[in-house]
């Protein structure tokens, strides 16, 4: 809405601040934009009123205002911003363009979100050859003068003059390059090297020079008008609003054209008016770790730009804040204590107010302290998740607003180490690819998990680099501290397990050719040989040659583990993991699982000690008759029995879901002609015959093929042992003094006449097994459910739900089934689907909750409708995702179940939705915040569709086929 249109009131254009009072707040940032909200709420909330130097901000509107009508102004403005004026003049007993007694202002930018450095901004407004020598009178200082004057004719002539007016000059020749050509000229004809070394004559020889200079670049002279200054430069303010760098920004961060800029006209104090003076820059804690102490850096007789900027190393703030290499530096703290003391006064009673950490920027003229700015604080993973526990011990804060402070990424930094992101700043990308297991990793490349293996026993740290992974490079995949592919995608073999190892991984990287026999790989024309270095940051996607350094992460420290203590308080949803092995359900377990909602029988056939596993069950696949399958599943059983027995002892007290064997069996078949030999013989068959065997296991579709239950219903000797194991390691735990729970999970269901023909088998089991170990019924508990993982059975699950104590929904082949894409092949499609807009996301990654999420929904609404005791969960790739978790708690899940390293995330995200939950409720007293709240919670849900791009910009582009699923 235009601020003409309303025609009642005069529109307030100006919002004063000052004083000890002000006309806005902080929560006026739409208005205000941040800077001018929090200037407002630190000169005039009744709690702070602190020392902020006087100043008014123009809205946002002004500035909508200013570009709706083509460069106008509103009619109202003119006299609201000399109101403005002249309350700071009042406060700050200066008045603007005053010969004797001069007042110089700041003019600043400030969007609603922080755009830092994207906007311009003009210091020193006021100054002319009057003012000058008015100032020079007032301070004594020449020198000081001159060097402000000088500056604000170079910032001046830049941002006004050139920038706003839309001159674009060639390369090298803009006006505040040509006025930095003078300076050096200046500098070099006195001999110096620093600015601080020109005497006050030789700055105001160069004003001189300055003001001719700019007149032959821009062909106008620099105002002399305090007046024309101050008008050019809100102009300017507005103006860089829509500069190429602010708008380049707001496309990459989404920030609306259409919020505008707000402007504030601020009083200038100075920190370089002598040594009892300075400025610096604090925050309320340690922004690296989090610790409760005032940390910050200052430097006498300077101004801000010299804190920041690292020409001069600045002052410690305080004592504490000392290190190795500041310990010899003065701290504010012992330079001026009882400055130091106000400022801390006034930190605490910030953070307080704000109940967050904040970082601050003041100055100190002439023996006084003032505060520029304050806002939240940025912070790192470790240091965030500290603070929020710390913040709800003191009880600044509660739990609810504790876990809503932390971003999955910032939580993933504690879980992994990650490169040193001082140091990938300025590193440049080989290539990229999906980024499918978090963290960085640094190593050799090797091309064969056999290298893997041997090169990391003889000490090496290895990448594997492969085109594809299969089951047989597990033992790589293990050794290896990062994995490289050029295909697959982010549910592919490698991209699982690695981060079921939370292993760092980078899939489908496309641009790689792997060229084993030439040891070897090239991208785009680099070639990586065997043995160079290589560093993967696996939660980007991004390669680089050489070794970043690696930064480790807090992993299980004990604010980790109080802040997942806050997400079982908030949190609603269950957290479960997926799970094969005693060591990985005891990674999870530490981090919190609540159970395993996905073991997974076949990966007892991948990896350490499984060879003759993996013999036996190649076996029992080239089997022919069902004696000779029996021999080849007895002999597997106790394998079985104590696999399962030794996670399920881990898990003790804790549900343990297991699935029956689900693998497209012709995957299991060996290649190679000496394995294919040496199974022929134990069969007591012929290697031709054996061939023929397993020649006539291959399926078109394996996906659709003889897998799941399937097998169960081909074979029912396999439901038989795989259940008898089971059973019999739960029952001989539940002797010797463990509570195992097992739970028993039937795939690939499509027809409810599946359980029943499984059910009967288990039940007969079940009964075999109490009888052997004299245990009574219901010790261990008979708990059979499902997977739902077939559209069909979503749409009959109401038939499901009556004859299963459970549901997981497998949303892996659920997404592959429901939407006929098939999860190994969607990398030769997707980046285009990407690009094109067609999808928001990958659908393997994030549920799609317009169709896949549906069915879900129907499937949990039918199956509870049948039995409302009805525990739900899914288990597919999507349980650790943050946003399809948050699905599932609003859908009305029981619980989620995701790889071991992926639980605190999976927890998080459960404790954001309830808490944002709660918000909503909280807020239904409140109709006003209730709108605001229902906005943010239908802000959070399905993924929306961009519009069509119009150029090519994709943010994520996976590419390639990808590997084959085992
Ligand atoms: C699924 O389909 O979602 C699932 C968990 O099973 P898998 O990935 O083993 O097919
Ligand atoms: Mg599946």
């Amino acid at each position: 809405m235009s601020p003409e249109s309303r025609n009642q009131k005069p529109s307030k254009y100006v919002y004063l601040f000052g004083g000890g009072r002000a006309d806005g707040t902080e929560k006026m940032k739409n208005l205000l934009g941040g800077k001018g909200a929090n200037l407002a709420e630190m000169a005039g909330h009744p709690a702070l009123r602190l020392p902020v130097p006087a100043g008014f901000t123009i809205t946002t509107e002004v500035c909508v205002h200013y570009f709706n009508k083509k460069g106008r102004f509103p009619a109202g403005l003119e006299p609201q911003v000399l109101r403005g004026l002249a309350h700071i003049e009042r406060i700050m007993s200066h008045r603007f363009g005053d010969p004797e007694n001069p007042l110089l202002v700041s003019v600043r930018s400030g969007a609603r979100r922080s755009m830092p450095g994207m906007m311009e901004t003009v210091l020193n407004v006021g100054l002319n050859e009057k003012t000058a020598q008015g100032l020079i009178k007032a301070t004594g200082n020449p020198r000081f003068v001159y060097d402000a004057y000088r500056r604000l004719i170079q910032m001046y002539s830049d941002v006004v003059m050139e920038k706003a007016e839309g001159i674009e000059p060639a390369e090298g020749m803009g006006v505040r390059q040509q006025l930095e050509r003078e300076l050096a000229k200046m500098k070099q004809a006195r001999g110096v090297k620093q600015d601080t070394e020109l005497a006050a004559v030789d700055l105001k020889a160069l004003i001189g020079i300055y003001k001719a200079k700019v007149r032959e670049v821009l062909g106008q002279d620099f105002p002399e008008d305090p007046l024309e200054q101050l008008w050019g430069g809100i102009r300017a303010v507005f103006q860089s609003w829509n500069g190429k760098r602010a708008v380049s920004y707001r496309r990459i961060e989404g920030i609306p054209d259409e919020w505008g800029t707000a402007v504030s006209v601020q009083a200038m104090v100075f920190g370089n008016m002598g040594n009892d003076s300075g400025t610096g820059v604090a925050f309320t804690r340690n922004p690296a770790t989090g610790e409760d102490v005032f940390y910050g850096e200052w430097l006498p007789n300077a101004q801000g730009e010299d804190v920041v900027a690292g020409i001069r190393t600045p002052y410690p703030i305080n004592e504490a804040g000392k290190s190795e290499h500041t310990a010899g530096l003065p701290s504010l703290e012992s330079q001026f204590p009882a400055i130091y003391r106000e400022l801390d006064t006034i930190q605490k009673r910030l953070e307080k107010h704000y109940r967050d950490m904040l970082d601050l920027e003041f100055t100190i003229e002439k023996g006084k302290l003032w505060m520029l700015q304050c806002r939240v604080g940025k912070r790192n993973g470790p240091a965030a998740v500290r603070m929020a526990v710390e913040m709800v011990r003191e009880k600044l804060i509660g739990p609810e607003e504790a876990v809503l402070r932390i971003s999955p990424a910032q939580l993933d930094e504690l879980l992994h180490p990650i490169i040193d992101p001082l140091k990938e700043k300025d590193a440049i990308a080989l290539v990229k690819g999906l980024p499918a297991g978090p963290g960085g990793a640094v190593g050799q490349v090797v091309l064969t998990a056999k290298d893997a293996v041997e090169w990391t026993q003889a000490g090496k740290q290895v990448i594997l680099v492969r085109e594809e992974t299969n089951p047989e490079d597990v033992e790589g995949m293990r050794a290896a501290q990062g994995i490289l592919t050029a295909r697959g995608g982010m549910t592919s073999h490698a991209a699982l397990v690695a981060r079921g190892w939370g292993k760092c991984c980078i899939v489908g990287a496309g641009e790689i050719h792997v060229e084993v026999p030439m040891r070897r790989l090239t991208v785009k024309g680099t070639v990586v040989k065997e043995g160079d270095w290589i560093t993967l940051n696996g939660t980007k996607g991004s390669v680089y040659l050489g070794s970043l350094p690696l930064i480790k992460a807090a992993g299980e420290n004990p604010n980790f583990v109080a802040f997942m203590g806050l997400c079982d308080r908030v949190k609603k949803l269950g957290v479960r993991t997926n799970a094969d092995t005693p060591q990985d359900s005891q990674k999870a377990r530490d981090f919190g699982a609540e159970g395993i909602g996905l073991f997974r029988f076949e990966h007892m056939f991948y990896g350490e000690g499984s060879d003759r596993p993996l013999f036996l069950l190649r076996r029992m696949i080239a089997s022919k008759t069902e004696a000779e399958r029996r021999r080849a599943l007895e002999e597997l059983f106790p394998y079985m029995k104590e696999d399962v027995k030794k996670t399920m002892k881990v898990m003790d007290g804790l549900p343990v879901t297991f699935r029956y064997l689900d693998p497209p069996l012709h995957e299991f078949v060996p290649t190679r002609p000496e394995e294919r030999q040496r199974l022929a013989a134990d069969l007591g068959i012929s290697t031709e015959e054996f061939n023929k065997r397993a020649d006539s296991l291959h399926e078109s579709n394996p996906m659709m093929g003889h897998r799941g239950v399937r097998l169960g219903i081909s074979y029912p000797e396999m439901t038989e042992v795989q259940t008898q194991a089971i059973l019999e390691a739960a029952a001989e735990l539940i002797q010797e003094g463990f509570d195992a729970r097992p739970e028993l999970m039937i795939p690939v269901t499509a027809e409810v006449a599946e359980i029943e023909d499984q059910r009967k088998i288990i039940e007969k089991v079940y009964a075999q097994v109490l009888a052997k170990f004299k245990l009574p019924k219901g010790k261990p508990e008979l708990v059979i459910g499902t997977m739902i993982e077939i559209p069909r059975a979503c749409i009959t699950a109401d038939k499901f739900g009556a004859a299963c104590a459970f549901f997981s929904f497998g949303t892996n082949d659920l997404t592959q089934m429901g939407y006929g894409f098939s999860r190994d092949d969607i990398g030769s499609f997707l980046p285009r689907y990407l690009e094109k807009n067609i999808l928001p996301a990958d659908p393997f990654q994030t549920i799609d909750q317009e169709g896949i999420g549906e069915l879900v929904r129907m499937g949990i609404t039918k199956g509870r409708a049948a039995n409302p005791k009805l525990k739900i969960g899914i288990c597919g790739e999507h349980g650790g995702d943050p946003d399809s978790v948050r699905f599932c708690h609003r859908v009305g899940m029981t619980y989620v179940s995701c790889s071991p390293y992926r639980v605190p995330l999976a927890k998080l995200a459960a404790a954001q939705e309830a808490a944002a939950d709660m918000a909503v409720k909280a807020a239904s007293a409140r109709p006003a915040v209730k709108a605001a709240a229902a906005k943010a919670a239908s802000a959070r849900k399905a993924p929306v569709r961009k519009p069509p791009a119009k150029k090519k910009a994709a943010k994520k582009a996976p590419s390639k086929a990808p590997v084959k699923k085992k």
